[in-house]
């Protein structure tokens, strides 16, 4: 069985390492440099635009998936047209890659968001002045990730600081004062069944995810369960599918939708008996679906920038070490590790790490 990931990204490493003990080939398309998954299948550098390298990889492979929400509608339609099947398919993507289609289908599914105006140039948000709360936060509609593409108002002035290019294709979203962000990863297989994980709480600096815990019997698990299960079965999702909130007393908000495996789930690879890169590729391949259920309670800690002293991670022997093979750079995610809750263990990652 040979499975097709359009990126070669760290996501698309996870789910290669979890998938070759299970017998699985890979086979990795990718328009850019990124390359995560040497030794980990076979790798093509393309434009989607070129039809024969992209026509013979997608007749390469049994099924596809993929690891980033931000490729065009098109690709799936010619996967499609070529016979073969792309999971989470066309109807998802749609919702999931542009942030307005995305906050619009949650309210229509009965699911709070925050306030949210479309915008498409400067003026349109100048005229929104006086019905804006603030703290607002100006977003592009689509392309954006770990931060990118958003502009914080603080106050009405900062508005004159933006360019009309930085409004266009946009959203502007009232900030939500929440008391946490947490997160669910769901996965749905190609029969209706669904499993989800420990729901997570998320601690972000600078918009990027800075680090996740899993709660065991959380109180907010089951409605985000009902939830994400509402938003899987109206688009007949199959895999894993995240949603991530900001909770405010009992009210969950939802923030955003993923339709792949999440960094919110990488706990899931020591954390549970069968992580999300394992479930998805299942789901996918019309396999069992394996449990969920968790190991222990865990942090996931995302290394960003530059990575830390190897041997000092290594002197803690409850430290999992996961190396993307990406050169550093900042604000570039390049690593993860997860480590146990457990006193001893947290005050040996403190002298390593700053958590905060
Ligand atoms: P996003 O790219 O939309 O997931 O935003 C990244 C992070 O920025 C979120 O996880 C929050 O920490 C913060 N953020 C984004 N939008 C809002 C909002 N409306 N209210 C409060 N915090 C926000």
């Amino acid at each position: 069985m040979k499975v097709g990931i359009l990126g070669a990204g760290q996501l698309s490493r996870m789910l290669a390492l979890a998938g070759i003990p299970l017998g699985i080939e890979f086979a990795f398309y990718e328009p850019n440099p990124t390359n995560c998954v040497s030794n980990l299948g076979d790798v093509r550098h393309a434009s989607f635009q070129d039809k024969q390298a992209f026509s013979e990889f997608v007749d390469g492979v049994d099924v596809l998936t993929y690891e980033n929400e931000n490729i065009s509608l098109d690709v799936l339609d010619a996967i499609a047209a070529m016979g073969k099947t792309v999971y989470p398919g066309p109807q998802a993507l749609a919702k999931m890659q542009d942030r307005l289609h995305e906050k619009s289908f949650l309210n229509d599914q009965g699911i709070p968001t925050a306030t949210y105006y479309v915008i498409d140039s400067h003026e349109h948000l100048i005229n929104l002045k006086t019905t804006l709360s603030f703290p607002a936060i100006v977003k592009k509609r689509t392309q954006g990730y770990d931060g990118r593409g958003q502009f914080v108002l603080r106050t009405v002035e900062d508005i004159d600081l933006l360019t009309d290019e930085q409004c266009q294709n946009a959203i502007v979203e009232e900030f939500v004062n929440f008391d946490r962000e947490v997160s669910l990863v769901g996965c749905r297989d190609r029969k209706g069944n669904i499993v989800f994980y420990d729901l997570c709480e998320n601690v972000h600096h600078d918009g990027i995810l800075h680090y996740t815990y899993n709660k065991p019997n959380d109180p907010a698990q089951e409605k985000a369960k009902h939830y994400l299960t509402h938003v899987m079965e109206s688009l007949g999702y199959v895999g894993v599918c995240t949603l991530e909130f900001f909770q405010k007393g009992d009210e969950l908000i939802a923030n955003e939708l993923a339709p792949r495996v999440h960094n919110t789930g990488h706990w899931t690879i020591e954390g549970a008996q069968s992580s999300q890169f394992e479930n998805h590729l299942r789901a996918i391949l019309n396999w069992p679906l394996g449990d969920t259920t968790n190991t222990g309670e865990f942090v996931m800690y995302n290394i960003i920038g530059e990575f830390p002293d190897r041997l000092n991670l290594l002197k803690i022997p409850a430290m999992h070490i996961h190396d993307y093979q990406k050169a550093p750079r900042e604000k570039r995610k390049i690593g993860h590790l997860t480590f146990p809750v457990n006193h001893e263990v947290m005050e040996q990652v403190a002298s390593v790490l700053t958590i905060s």
